[in-house]
This record gives C-alpha cells, structure tokens and sequence, in this order.
C-alpha cells in the first residue's frame, strides 16, 4: 500500500480555489448536486445523433460526420502543430473525407468489421484519421505508445490479433520487423511518410489512403459491438486488453462537458499520448463529439514550448497530468507571467495523484486551479471530477460524475465485497455497474475480468476514502502496477524481460517514490552461477531493458542480490523489496519462504 495522501483542506484554501471564470462561459455543469439527482443516462443519449436510419451508434459518427449535416463542417476539428515546426489544420469536412479514405483503404484491403486494426505512431494527423476511419471501418482500434519497444509492442499485437497495423517506416523498422515473425496475423502495414513498399504486406499511406474515395457510408454500428482495445497492466501476467465498444462515446461526451467543462467553441488541449486510454477518450474522441477544436502537439514535454502553445493557439480548455505539472513547477509561476494566456479557462489534471501544492501552484501561475480528476484505462472515462462550478479540496480527486455511483469497499475472503459507506475510512475504491464505457471484457481472460466485479460493483484496485462531504481522496494502490509519469507499467512485464537476460536468475521490480516522475522503476537481480555483480553487467542489464522495453518502461535502476524474498508458492514478495527499499514496516510475512536475508 503506497502512503496515505496528504490532507490539505483548509477553508481559506478552498475559498481561494473557488472557480472564478463564470463570468466568461457559464459552467456546464452549475449545480452538482441537482444534476446528480436528475440525471439519467437514456436521457443523456438523446444528445447523441445515432447513425441516420436509426443505423445504431458508431464513434466516428458522433465525432465527425455529424457535424458536417449541422453545418459545422467548416470549423476546425484538429490543428495540428509539428514538432519541426508544421502546422496544419482539418476542418470537420476535411476529418471527415479523411477518415472515409480511410475507411475505404481498409475495405479495398479486405479487412473486415471486428478485425483488429493497430496503430504505432507518435501523434501525426495520420494516427487521429486512422483511428477514426477504421471505427468507420467497424474495425477494432488498439493504439500503442510509440516509446514503446520491440517486445511489449509484439505481446500487445500477437494478444490482440492484429490484422492491421498502422505505422512510420522508422518505427516499422526499429520496433516491428524484428519481432515481425511473431505476429503471422499481421496482414497488412500501412506506413506514413515514408516510400512505399510493398514487402511482407507493407503499403504506403499516400498510394493506400490518399488514392482512396472521399465517399463513405458507415454501415449500421451495434452500440455493444467493439471499437477500441486498450492494454493496460496488472500485476501478474501478461498485459490485460480492456474491451470498449461503440456505445462509450455517450460518457466521452458527458465527462467532457461536466468534468472538462467543454463547450463546441472552446479550443481543447489534451496532452496525452493516444497510446494511453487518455489521449484517446480525450485527445480524440471527446472533443470532436462537442464540435470543439482538438489542438494536437507532436513534440513531448517542453514547459516554455507549451507556454507558448497555450498562448498562441488560444487554448480554453487544458488537460494535463501531474508529472508535466511537477516540472513545470521546478521552473517557477514566474516562467508563465510573460504569456498572455488570457484565453485560457479551465484547467484539468489525470492520471496520477495531483499533490495539493500542484493545484495550488496552479493558481499562482495560470491564476486558475488545475481541476484533478480520476479514472482508469477499465472505466473508459472520467469517473471522479472536481467541477468548474463546486469548490476544489486541494489533494482530493473530486466527486463522483452525475450518473455515476461510487464507494469504499473492504474485499472478502473467499470472493465478494462488504461497502464501508463511512467517511474517512480507507478502503478500496468501487463503482456501481454499469455504465456506457465501462470495459466490457478483459480480451480472452473472463476469470481476471469477473474478479474484477463484487456483485454491483465494480473494484478499481486503487485504494481510496470519502469525506463528511463526498469528496474522494486517493490513497494508493491495492495491487504492485507502477506509476511513472502517468504511465501504468506492470512489473511482471518488466521482469520477464530482465528474465531473458543470460545472467539472470531472477528479477523483482517495484516502483519507488519519486519527487517528478511519481514512481521510477526499479530491479532487484539475483545472477545465475558464474555471474558476478558488476558495474559493467549493470550497464548491460540497463541496456537490455531498455532495448526490449522502450525507455518509457524500462527500470531506471538495477540493485543486485543473492537472493530474492519469495512466499512458499515462489512468487517474489515485491511489497517486501519495496518495505525493504524504503524502510518501512515489513508486515505480515507469513507466507515468507525464501529470503535474500536467510
Ligand atoms: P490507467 O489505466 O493507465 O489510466 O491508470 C489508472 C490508474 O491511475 C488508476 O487506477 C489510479 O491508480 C491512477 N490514477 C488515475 N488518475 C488518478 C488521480 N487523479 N489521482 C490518483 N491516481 C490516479
């Protein structure tokens, strides 16, 4: 269990937090509590359009065509901004011709609705309208985190059937041919920006795509079949693909109103990488459903870069994450003052637990406080929200969204779970079933994903409390997956590849607390005989993790040891590593078999 998060709620500060912008855009969501009772989920469908002919509800409908019959197809849908400084920009019509070629692309090559279409890249316009028109397509989208190395990037696309997969030729050849063997399913691979080849099944964007019709019809969509699959860690095992269909798009519309406040004419910044559930809910699909203008940035974190993205592309709506803030931070409010960020109205944070001080910072440097709120890649969308209109309590999460019930539960032994409906006391987190994004199924796994249930509950695996007033603190996590800079990485994956490592006899890998990043990853290797612990095999260790895993998972420490501490069962007791690691109460070692103290 990670350590409890600090309280910071005193009155004066909340005063403070209180949102102050009313005057400019009035809240979408003003009264919390009346909201909550009133609102009903087949209600909130009505804003959907559904596909004409009462053709069911496919994402890429309610996100681009739609628009184009309300006359809005001339507005901006996604400006992007290049990291060697291009800029181009698609309007409703252009996204949605775009996404038809697509779509078409996809028909001409045989893929069929349901097969799998994957997409590694960083965030070029060719991934959002890939994303888009293989959901027109009725095809199954699986984005992946392009810092991504070579074997989690195999493991994702041999688990998910990858029937398509969308890519640069750089990446195609650093992160996919090597492993390419494994993945026999892989039919087709289209590359942008790059010369077309056409071995093993390789297509160019431009003579695929671009040569395609402009014209589609999306045939009719049932709002339960399949759209997205997101991998996503756990402790043990391989990763888990969390299923999302088509019918998700009603929350992603819903949480962005309320939760990120969004209007159709703000100008929304999600700086998520769409490798991550995030960057997909929010970086794409969210804002379009509300017509808003979806500003995409290629380059990664650059605090004056993004000052400056703010200022000029006149960004509203902001959502970020706490690593981004912490390193804003160390720069100091004062890098922010020469920006004339007066467009800027409502700032949002997810992912990882936001510190007091961040929220604070916030005001201090933006005048404004970043908003936290939670969920996860299995919740589809934003659960728990601090509102634009309801008072922030600086560290906590927020309340739950209307439509959307949620609890502390205490697990029982033997299967199930007992709600402690107290304020104040710890427990873990849970969410009454169902609701419109809510996972569908953990790809091919149905025991890990009815664990995941108590009766109507659904278990999040993050510990948490609620207050006298309904606001829900974070608290740690149940389980060992790791946070670092926002992103969730399992260590069994990590230690699998230590594993394959010549030398290594075994490997444990836990996160430890780290002032930026949240967590860094860290090992602890025990040698096969004839191995010595060295500076030398160190560096190699690194470098292997790292050439397997991509930087974004790899451990950033290895720590050698005769032995590892493992229960009777011979799994290795990460909780006491890390207990060990940080000096803190080892707790109940029962079940402690072998030891690196024995
Ligand atoms: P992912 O599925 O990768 O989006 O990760 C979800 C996990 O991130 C949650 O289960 C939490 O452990 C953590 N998380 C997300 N948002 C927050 C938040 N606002 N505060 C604390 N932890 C968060």
């Amino acid at each position: 269990m990670s350590k409890p998060a600090r309280v910071f709620d005193d009155a004066a500060t909340r005063r403070i937090c209180k949102k102050r912008d009313a005057q400019r855009l009035p809240p979408n969501l003003v009264d919390y509590a009346a909201t909550c009772a009133s609102f009903r989920w087949e209600d909130a469908a009505k804003q959907l359009d559904g596909l004409p002919g009462g053709g069911g509800l496919n994402i890429a409908h309610e996100a681009v065509d739609r628009h184009l019959a309300v006359g809005r197809g001339g507005r901006t849908a996604i400006r992007w901004i290049g990291k060697a400084g291009g800029r181009s920009e698609l309007t409703y019509a252009d996204l949605a011709a775009a996404t038809n070629r697509f779509a078409n692309a996809l028909q001409g090559l045989g893929v069929q609705p349901g097969e799998r279409v994957f997409a590694l890249m960083g965030r070029l316009p060719e991934l959002y309208i890939a994303v888009l028109g293989a959901l027109k397509a009725r095809c199954v989208v699986s984005p992946l985190f392009s810092a991504f190395g070579p074997e989690p990037v195999a493991t994702r696309a041999e688990m998910g059937d990858a029937r398509v997969l969308v890519t640069t030729p750089e990446l195609y050849a650093r992160k996919v041919q090597p492993l390419r063997e494994r993945l026999p399913g892989l039919k087709h691979v289209i590359v942008a920006g790059g010369p077309a080849s056409r071995e093993d099944g390789v297509h160019g964007w431009s003579d695929l795509v671009d040569a395609a019709s402009p014209d589609y019809v999306i045939a009719p969509t049932d709002a339960e079949s399949m759209a997205l699959l997101h991998f996503t860690s756990g402790t043990t095992g391989k990763p888990k693909g969390a299923v999302h269909v088509h019918g998700a798009v009603l929350a992603h519309m819903v949480t962005a109103r309320y939760a990120l406040d969004l209007h159709e004419e703000d100008i929304f910044w999600c700086t998520a990488d769409p490798g991550w559930v995030t960057g997909t809910s929010y970086g794409i699909v969210a804002p379009l459903t509300l017509g808003a203008t979806n500003v995409v940035v290629e380059a990664e974190f650059d605090a004056q870069a993004w000052y400056s993205v703010l200022e000029r592309e006149r960004v509203t709506v902001w959502y970020t994450a706490p690593t981004a803030i912490r390193m804003m931070m160390k720069l100091g409010a004062d890098a922010v003052k020469g920006y004339d960020l007066s467009t800027l109205r409502f700032m949002a944070s997810v992912g990882e637990p936001l510190n007091p001080e961040g929220v604070l910072w916030g005001l201090e440097a933006f005048g404004k406080p970043f908003h936290d709120n939670w969920w996860q890649t299995e919740t589809g969308g934003i659960m728990i929200a601090n509102y634009a209109a309801m008072d922030i309590k600086p560290g906590s999460m927020g309340k739950p969204l209307p439509g959307i019930t949620a609890t502390i539960v205490e697990r029982l032994e033997g299967g199930g779970a007992r709600v402690i409906d107290e304020p104040g006391v710890d427990g873990e987190l849970a969410l009454k079933t169902p609701w419109p994004s809510m996972m569908r199924g953990y790809l091919h796994e149905d025991e890990r994903y009815r664990k995941c249930f108590a009766g109507d509950w659904y278990l999040t695996g993050d510990l948490a409390r609620r207050d006298a007033d309904g606001y829900f603190w974070f608290v740690g996590r149940a389980d060992d997956v790791i946070k670092s800079a926002g992103h969730l990485i399992g260590p069994f994956e990590v230690e699998s590849a230590l594993m394959e490592h010549r030398a290594v006899a075994e490997a444990g890998v836990i996160g430890i607390p780290d002032e930026t990043v949240g967590e860094v990853v860290k090992a602890f290797v025990a040698l096969k005989p004839g191995f010595e612990p060295s500076e030398a095999l160190n560096r190699e260790l690194l470098g292997h993790a790292r050439k397997r895993l991509g930087a974004a998972v790899a451990p950033k420490q290895i720590d050698f040891r005769t032995n590892l501490p493992k229960t009777r069962s011979g799994k290795i007791m990460r909780r006491l590593l890390k207990a060990r690691e940080l000096g803190l109460p080892e707790g109940d070692l029962s079940t402690l078999e072998s030891d690196e103290k024995k």
